[in-house]
């Protein structure tokens, strides 16, 4: 496999280039601090506009789909641009992340005529409303209620860590539709509005100060049959499918923090050449690691691509980039704020993509070692589905959901 650009992607690549640099000085910020929450996102949601006029929101999809039939690579090509600067993406990240995709999987064409392009452009935000109290890892554990009422269903319950719930105008919701048969044989896959009477959403305030996480519940929200996402009680080959998007949308070395090359620069300008810099023995061995790191994420995600374009969809084995991203994420932010001492703490002048930030890298570290399955869950997927060894002991796995405890 030669990573190298081909003639056409270098071609493609300056185009983007050059795109990009046109939009920074509008879009692209030096520091989010200053801005309230709302500008942020009224700004990023013309830049997505903008993004999606020129076909660059869902690159690999047809024209006709609102993308610009390109090819896996550009879509790599285009994100590792974009990367570079500071633009206030973030607000759609989930939702172009799993719900689009699955929409444009299980919803009818009439629907995906309404909503895909809207969620495109950045004019409509949607959310994952899958997690609740008692169901994280273990989805097939979730409780919230859809009782089959006319053409409608009504919900009932609460889900949890629902990102940009708040800001979201419909999500993808997982419910219990049968309790009377196994765990995941009762579960039905729908997608609500989020304006619904009887939906309340709270804001959960984190440590490092975002209120990104919601809680929300459900108390008679009527949902019509016709938002249902795949068969009655067969919720879970839905929901897989979308943990399946979601472990390869967290794959991509985006993911992974700070790119070698940009911290290299920062480090030298931080740390100079000598003892206690880029000749220091402990530093050196700690770029290593994340050179081999860096380069096993780039190469994995470049296989995962070739497999796309040849028109897999994605599999289990993202799992092991997501669990390689997150762990180098959080041990090369760490490295970086111990190799500048107290001050690495601050650096206000520090001005880089949000990407590169390795503080923020720190701060978000731990959750996305969490985030789209925590280390553990993609340890068993690794083992079960793709390395084939026996299952996790799963003593409720046949018994009625109802019975257990
Ligand atoms: C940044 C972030 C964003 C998120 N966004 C969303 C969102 O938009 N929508 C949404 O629905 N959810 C979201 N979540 C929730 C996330 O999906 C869950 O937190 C995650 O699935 C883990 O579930 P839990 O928190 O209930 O932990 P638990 O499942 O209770 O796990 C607790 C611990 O037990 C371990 N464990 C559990 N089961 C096993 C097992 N069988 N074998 C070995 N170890 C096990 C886990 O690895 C973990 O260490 C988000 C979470 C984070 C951190």
């Amino acid at each position: 496999m030669d990573f190298d650009d081909t003639p056409e992607e270098a071609e493609f690549r300056l185009e983007v280039r050059s795109w990009l640099a046109e939009q920074a000085s509008a879009y692209s910020l030096k520091s989010f601090d200053d801005l309230s929450f709302e500008r942020q996102l009224s700004l990023g949601r013309e830049f997505q506009a903008r993004k999606a006029e020129r076909g660059y929101a869902k690159i690999t999809w047809t024209q006709e789909l609102g993308g610009m039939g390109g090819t896996p690579m550009q879509a790599v090509i285009y994100e590792q641009e974009e990367e570079k600067y500071n633009f206030p993406t973030v607000f759609f990240a989930i939702s172009l992340g799993m719900p689009i995709p699955v929409m444009r999987r299980f919803a009818t064409e009439a629907q995906q005529q309404r909503y895909l392009k809207p969620a495109l452009r950045g004019e409509e935000v949607w959310c994952q409303l899958f997690s609740e109290p008692s169901a994280g890892s273990d989805l097939g554990g979730i409780r919230l209620k859809a009782v089959r009422d006319g053409d409608d269903w009504v919900l009932n319950g609460q889900k949890i860590w629902t990102s940009y719930a708040h800001i979201s105008d419909f999500g993808i919701i997982v419910t219990r539709t049968d309790p009377a048969v196994a765990k995941h044989k009762g579960m039905t896959f729908f997608f609500v509005d989020m304006k619904s009477p009887g939906i309340e959403v709270r804001q959960i305030k984190q440590a490092a100060g975002g209120g990104e996480f919601c809680e929300v519940f459900f108390s008679d929200v009527r949902v019509p049959d016709g938002n249902r996402l795949g068969e009655i009680n067969a919720g879970w080959s839905v929901a897989i499918a979308t943990l399946m998007e979601e472990r390869f949308a967290v794959t991509d070395a985006a993911g992974g923090g700070a790119q070698l090359e940009d911290t290299m620069h920062f480090l030298r300008r931080e740390l100079g050449e000598g003892d206690g810099g880029l000749d220091d023995p402990c530093v050196r061995e700690k770029i290593a690691d994340w050179y081999i790191a860096e380069s096993g994420i780039n190469n994995f995600y470049a296989r995962l691509l070739t497999g796309l374009s040849q028109g897999q969809l994605p599999g289990p084995e993202a799992a092991l980039s997501k669990i390689v991203i997150a762990r180098k994420l959080q041990a090369q932010s760490a490295d970086i704020m111990d190799f500048c001492g107290p001050a690495g703490a601050i650096y206000p002048d520090f001005q880089v993509s949000r990407a590169n930030d390795y503080r923020i890298a720190w701060l978000e570290a731990a959750g996305y070692r969490i985030a789209g399955g925590t280390d553990e869950i993609l340890k068993n997927t690794i083992a079960e589905r793709v390395l084939g060894l026996p299952g996790d002991i799963r003593v409720d796995k046949d018994i009625p959901f109802e019975e257990l405890k």
